[in-house]
């Protein structure tokens, strides 16, 4: 009896078992941390803002002053002083003669001239926009009234001290480098970097840098530099290498990068049953614990998901879209687990078909596609699996059930293109 072929879904999960997330953390500065995973939660060491601060430029003042101001009828108040963003505030005592900010604000009837951003002492309890009022510099009238905290950032309106900010596991974007800024973090500790090693078979490639013009016969290692450029912008660290159709350059291959230190290691090419398709063989060779092959799924039907001493081995058909496609499916989430952030899982969604698309397949199909305002659209005219340049104009895979017609107007499952 011939073992039914897994789904991808069944694929995935043999592929993913027994994986934990990397130990290993380090500290790196702010603006290095963009796209790291955040290996500690952090809690706010304090408030932000950490005092209270007027967001107008205006008067400060104690809103049961001026709650009932009108332009008829102007609140009158005698104005203190002025005060600037960035200017600290002298909480006691007298400065130069001067009786103390702090003391003078006790007088009811006052107001204190204040900037955007500067602090409010803490007699006053909301801000008046300075075009409410007539810009008086030593006294001023007030058109119209506040209600208490108008105009006015309290403590810990953005962060609360001792809050968790950003947990751990979380894939560090601009706004959370921006938190981290506003909370005066110049380091931040990480998740150490994925070391992702990729493996490009085929005695057929050759790498960009070294041969121009091509030789005949020979292709460019595309699919290394696309793989690459998207663990890049991922923030993992990528290599790649070229070896030949050649079982014991592809064995060594595999060596070498188990012994430096990949926590994944990828190859493309010789997955399928041609005469140099040397991977199986290889990988049982090896004594890789072969977790799935052949699913059903096109493009990608033989691609292989093995574990060797630990280390998962991914390894992709060598036609581009194919790798692309299947890299998309088996990888993200594998990362995932990897860094325990779900940040790296693509999104799954359903939206509606806007091209129409005739071909009812056997098999479960991976289709090229563009998604945009909850509908997709077809917009390659090729759908072979070694065509990569159309590529360029989608964003996701339509995901087709085997045996399944489509019409314009008919609910699909997309999966985005991650990174
Ligand atoms: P294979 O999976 O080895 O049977 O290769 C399938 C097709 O993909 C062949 O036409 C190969 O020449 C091509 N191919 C293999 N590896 C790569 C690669 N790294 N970049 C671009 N094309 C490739
Ligand atoms: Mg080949």
């Amino acid at each position: 009896m011939t073992k039914q072929s897994p789904t991808i879904e069944q694929a995935l999960e043999a592929f993913l078992a027994g994986h934990a997330c990397v130990s290993e953390a380090e500290e790196v500065s702010l603006l290095h941390a963009m796209n790291r995973v955040l290996a500690e939660d952090i809690r706010a060491p304090f408030s932000v803002p950490s005092f209270p601060k007027s967001a107008m430029d205006g008067y400060a003042v104690r809103a049961s002053e001026v709650a009932e101001a009108t332009a008829a009828h102007p609140v009158v108040l005698r104005v203190i002083g002025e005060r600037l963003a960035g200017e600290s505030l002298p909480l006691t005592g007298n400065v130069e003669g001067q009786e103390a900010d702090s003391v003078k604000c006790m007088d009811h009837g006052t107001a204190l001239r204040i900037m955007t951003g500067a602090e409010v002492p803490p007699a006053y309890d909301a801000v008046v926009r300075e075009e409410d009022t007539d810009y008086g510099e030593t006294q001023v009238q007030i058109f119209r009234g506040v209600k208490q905290f108008q105009n006015y950032c309290a403590v810990g309106e953005d962060i609360r001290e001792g809050d968790i900010v950003i947990p751990a596991g979380t894939r560090l974007g601009r706004i959370e480098i921006g938190t981290l800024a506003s909370l005066g973090f110049a380091m931040v500790p990480v998740r150490r970097k994925l070391n992702i090693q990729i493996i490009s078979t085929g005695t057929e490639l050759v790498d960009v840098k070294v041969s121009s013009p091509l030789p005949s016969g020979k292709i460019y290692n595309s699919i290394a530099y696309m793989l690459e450029a998207s663990l890049l912008s991922a923030g993992f660290e990528a290599t790649h290498v070229i070896c030949e159709d050649e079982e014991a350059a592809i064995q060594s291959a595999i060596e070498n990068a188990m012994e430096s230190a990949a926590d994944i290691i990828i190859t493309t090419g010789g997955v399928s049953v041609g005469k140099k398709d040397l991977l199986p063989a290889i990988l049982q060779e090896i004594g890789a614990d072969v977790r799935f092959q052949r699913a059903q799924i096109q493009p990608g039907t033989p691609t292989i998901g093995s574990v060797y001493h630990g280390i998962p081995i991914l390894s992709l058909s060598g036609n581009p879209y194919a790798a692309v496609a299947n890299f998309d499916y088996y990888f993200w989430p594998l990362a995932a687990k990897l860094t325990a952030c779900d940040a790296y899982l693509p999104s799954v969604e359903e939206a509606i078909l806007a091209t129409p698309y005739e071909k009812v397949n056997a098999s479960r199909r991976l289709l090229r596609a563009y998604v945009k305002q909850g509908k997709v659209f077809l917009p390659a005219k090729s759908h072979a699996s070694s065509v990569l340049s159309n590529l360029m104009n989608c964003n996701c895979y339509l995901d087709l059930p085997a045996g399944t017609s489509v019409k314009p107007g008919d609910v699909v499952t997309i999966r985005r293109m991650p990174f």
